[in-house]
Formats: C-alpha cells, sequence, structure tokens
C-alpha cells in the first residue's frame, strides 16, 4: 500500500530490557514470575515453538468439551485486552450458540502508535496467542482463524509466519488459518471496520443491529479478540480459572500488559502488571523517572491526561481505573516530557485523530476538525477565553456522535486537556506562546495518506 507508514519505534537493545528493575508486582520480556513475557529473555528473540512447548507443555484441548472450555474462560473473569474490557467468555458463548459456524479473528492490528504489546507478543511469543486462537475455535466450534495485523510491522509479521510454518503439523480444532494484512488507519481495528474488511468492503466502522459474536462476518458469529486477551487463553486452558485469578485483582483478574511511553528511560517498552501497583511506582521502577512527571496520558491517544500527582498514586488496574472514571484502554502509559506544553502535544495529537476517521458521519468530517481547528489558534496564542469556552460546548456535542466511538475519544483527550492544562489554558488564552512548540514531537504519530 503506498503512502503509508507505520511507526516502528527504535528496537531496544537487549542490554536496554537487561536492565530495567522488575520485581514482584511487574516485570519485563524473561523476568521471573511474569506470565505472558515468561521464558526466554528478549535477547533471544522469538521463541520457538520446541522451547515454547518444552516450557509450557502442549495445547491439549481434547481434554475439554467446548461447554467445558467456555466455563474455564467464563470463570477466569478474563476482561478483553483491547480497550473495551468486555468478558471474553461472554463473547465465547455468544458466538457458540448463536447460528451458524463461527470465525475468530485475532485483531493484532494495533493501531495506537505508541503501544507496542501486541507486537511484542507477536515478535517475542507467537504461539502464545496462536494456542490462544485454537483455544477460541475449539470453545466455539469455528473452523476459521483469520489473523489480521499490518504487514508493514516486519518483525512481527515474520515472527508469525515462522511460528505458522512451525504449526504445519500440529493438530488442535481443525481450523483453517489465514493472515490478513489490515489498513493502516487507525480506526481499521475496531471491531465492525474489521468485520466490513473481511466482508470484502472498505475497514469502515458501522452501526451493526447485532452484535458481531452474533453476526460478523457472512454473517457468521464472529469473535474479534485482542491478541493479548487470545494470549491469556492459551495460559487458562492450559492452567485453569483459579490460577489465572492468582494474578491481578478480583475485579480485574489476571495479569495485563502495558506499554510506557513518551518520557521513559525506554519508550516502547512493554511491562506485564502481576499485581496491585500504582502508575507512579512503574514510572519509577521501570520507567525511570526520578520525579513526579507534568501529567500523563492513559490509555492511547483517544485517552485522559491524568496530571502528574494524581496519577503517581493511582492504581494501574482496569477496575480502579474505571470508578475514577478512567480508562486502561489499550494499556498505553504515556509521560509528558517536562519540556513540553501538554497543550500543544494535545493539539498535535487531536489533528492526527481528526485525520484518522473513516470520514463517514459529521461528527468525525466536521467536528473533529474544527476542534483541531480551535486547539491550534489558542496554542497558537490567538485564540481567547471565549474560544476555549466554544472548545468546551463543541466537545460536548460531539460526544457520543457518530457509528463509532472514535470521535468521544477525540472529545475525551481534549476535554481531559483543557481540565488538566488549566493554567495553561488561561496563559495561552491571554497570548502566551510556546517557545517548546518546535520539541513537541515525542509522542510517534503514524500513517498519512491512506487508501481503502
Ligand atoms: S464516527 Fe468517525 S470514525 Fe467512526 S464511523 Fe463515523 S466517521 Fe468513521
Amino acid at each position: 500500500m503506498s503512502g503509508v507508514s507505520i511507526f516502528e519505534p527504535p528496537r531496544q537493545s537487549a542490554a536496554q530490557h537487561s536492565s530495567v528493575e522488575a520485581s514482584s508486582t511487574f516485570g519485563v520480556v524473561g523476568s521471573p514470575g511474569t506470565r505472558l513475557l515468561a521464558g526466554p529473555d528478549f535477547a533471544s528473540g522469538r521463541e520457538t515453538l520446541a522451547s515454547h512447548q518444552t516450557r509450557l507443555g502442549a495445547l491439549d484441548l481434547q481434554r475439554f468439551t467446548p461447554e467445558g472450555l467456555r466455563d474455564v474462560v467464563r470463570e477466569s473473569g478474563l476482561l478483553g485486552r483491547g480497550g473495551a474490557g468486555f468478558p471474553t467468555g461472554t463473547k465465547l458463548d455468544v458466538a457458540a450458540t448463536s447460528p451458524g459456524t463461527p470465525i475468530i479473528i485475532v485483531n493484532a492490528s494495533e493501531g495506537e502508535p505508541a503501544s507496542r504489546k501486541d507486537r511484542t507478543l507477536l515478535e517475542l511469543r507467537p504461539h502464545l496467542i496462536l494456542d490462544g486462537a485454537q483455544v477460541a475455535a475449539h470453545a466455539t466450534g469455528a473452523d476459521e482463524i483469520v489473523i489480521y495485523l499490518h504487514r508493514i510491522n516486519e518483525h512481527s509479521s515474520a515472527a508469525l509466519d515462522r511460528a505458522l510454518s512451525e504449526r504445519k503439523n500440529l493438530r488442535h480444532s481443525g481450523a483453517r488459518v489465514r493472515v490478513i494484512d489490515a489498513p493502516a488507519r487507525y480506526v481499521a481495528g475496531e471491531t465492525s471496520a474489521i468485520v466490513s474488511y473481511l466482508d470484502g468492503h472498505g475497514a469502515l466502522p458501522r452501526r451493526r443491529a447485532q452484535s458481531a459474536a452474533k453476526s460478523g462476518v457472512a454473517n457468521r458469529p464472529t469473535v474479534v479478540s485482542n491478541a493479548e486477551s487470545l494470549a491469556h487463553l492459551a495460559l487458562i486452558a492450559r492452567y485453569g480459572a483459579d490460577w489465572f485469578a492468582e494474578a491481578g485483582t478480583p475485579s480485574a483478574p489476571g495479569s495485563t500488559l502495558i506499554t510506557l511511553a513518551g518520557s521513559v528511560a525506554v519508550p516502547g517498552l512493554v511491562v506485564e502488571v502481576l499485581g496491585p501497583v500504582t502508575i507512579g511506582h512503574v514510572l519509577e521502577r521501570v520507567g525511570g523517572l526520578d520525579d513526579v512527571p507534568r501529567a500523563v496520558l492513559l490509555g492511547g491517544y483517544a485517552g485522559t491526561w491524568i496530571s502528574g500527582d494524581v496519577a503517581w498514586h493511582t492504581p494501574l488496574e482496569r477496575h480502579s481505573l474505571a470508578q475514577l472514571g478512567y480508562s486502561l484502554g489499550c494499556g498505553l502509559v504515556a509521560v509528558l516530557h517536562d519540556d513540553v506544553c501538554g497543550l500543544v502535544e494535545t493539539a498535535r495529537l487531536l489533528s492526527w485523530l481528526a485525520g484518522q476517521s473513516s470520514g463517514q458521519c459529521g461528527s468525525c468530517v466536521f467536528g473533529l476538525p474544527a476542534m483541531a481547528e480551535s486547539m491550534d489558534e489558542i496554542v497558537a496564542g490567538v485564540g481567547r477565553s471565549r474560544d476555549a469556552r466554544r472548545l468546551f460546548a463543541l466537545a460536548g456535542s460531539i460526544r457520543g456522535r457518530g457509528a463509532c466511538s472514535h470521535p468521544t475519544g477525540a472529545v475525551n483527550l481534549i476535554e481531559s486537556a483543557l481540565d488538566t492544562f488549566a493554567p495553561e489554558l488561561r496563559a495561552h488564552t491571554r497570548g502566551a506562546v510556546c517557545e517548546q512548540r518546535a520539541a513537541s514531537d515525542h509522542f510517534p504519530l503514524s500513517g498519512d495518506a491512506v487508501h481503502y
């Protein structure tokens, strides 16, 4: 596909990884006690099938009936790790009991530019994801597995191909596997966009009368599951629901992958959180921060800005975050650099989000560019307080509109920015212009000129 680029953060060296300190509540690739990231260290690269099976044992699905396997998944309490946090067991139940032969889609497209967790799993532990897809297929009676990823990410794509070729002679559910190259656009990883793409249309989000699990690709029950969620299934099928719940908390069981980004020691570093821990603790111990930052962007670019003081003591756990009105989303924890104005960075992210919509709904076609324009005027020192009030009102009118959550995500970003950076907003609306503006590009962006 021409004119498309995907941001690929600089690949960290093994030395950078091994210098990261881990603890009993979190760890990086190869750390003792980790689950998804357990096994060979970062320098060893992709884990082979032989190593995977020696370490974890072969996946024996024949000891489960599909119903029995779904019971185990439901009891585990696994919540989807793609952003929405929907219970995976419920999704499998709906697909298994709806008319038609189900299909499993491994969503490894990871359109969030700074997120690395799914690519890291694909690169280093592809057999966990592929085992998990077979678990989902056995649990639902699916006869097909589709792996949806960006082929342009060479390392993860090559690791997947090698893993698939190693598994040619494996016998699991008998589901056939095919790999689909995802369009490089932020909203192309949304469930209804994936269904639309596999049905031969563009990767365009659509309002659907029924959930994809009930009726998705070719009207078949379709389980669209994030790569990390499926990797968890590979371990749940081996070790059970009780083992899974030994990590995490009762409200959000299991370990969780997060990606550190922005002003941290190793941007793009993936951390597996195993137990109760605060954002500040992880940033101090793994992110290399020795002081509280001005702000943290949590959950992705359509996530929420939180002031550093608050974030430092906030639990890094989905349920607790939801109770505070935040979302862990794709697991991104992005730290604002001390020298960068949060409003300038927000204006840049908002312009990018406005250019990433599928261009189908008024809220994206007109609303997001209008918000981006207002933000640009404010950070340029030409917008006044009445313009900021208009921006608040515009954001409020866009929330909840459109065929998917993209415009609401942009509203989350802008509203939390105007709140978190209130002192900066006052300064800008009195005509101030930030000197740091030219340096404010430390959150990576991806792609432009996308063609469906
Ligand atoms: S809300 Fe925006 S991104 Fe979602 S379908 Fe409509 S135009 Fe596309």
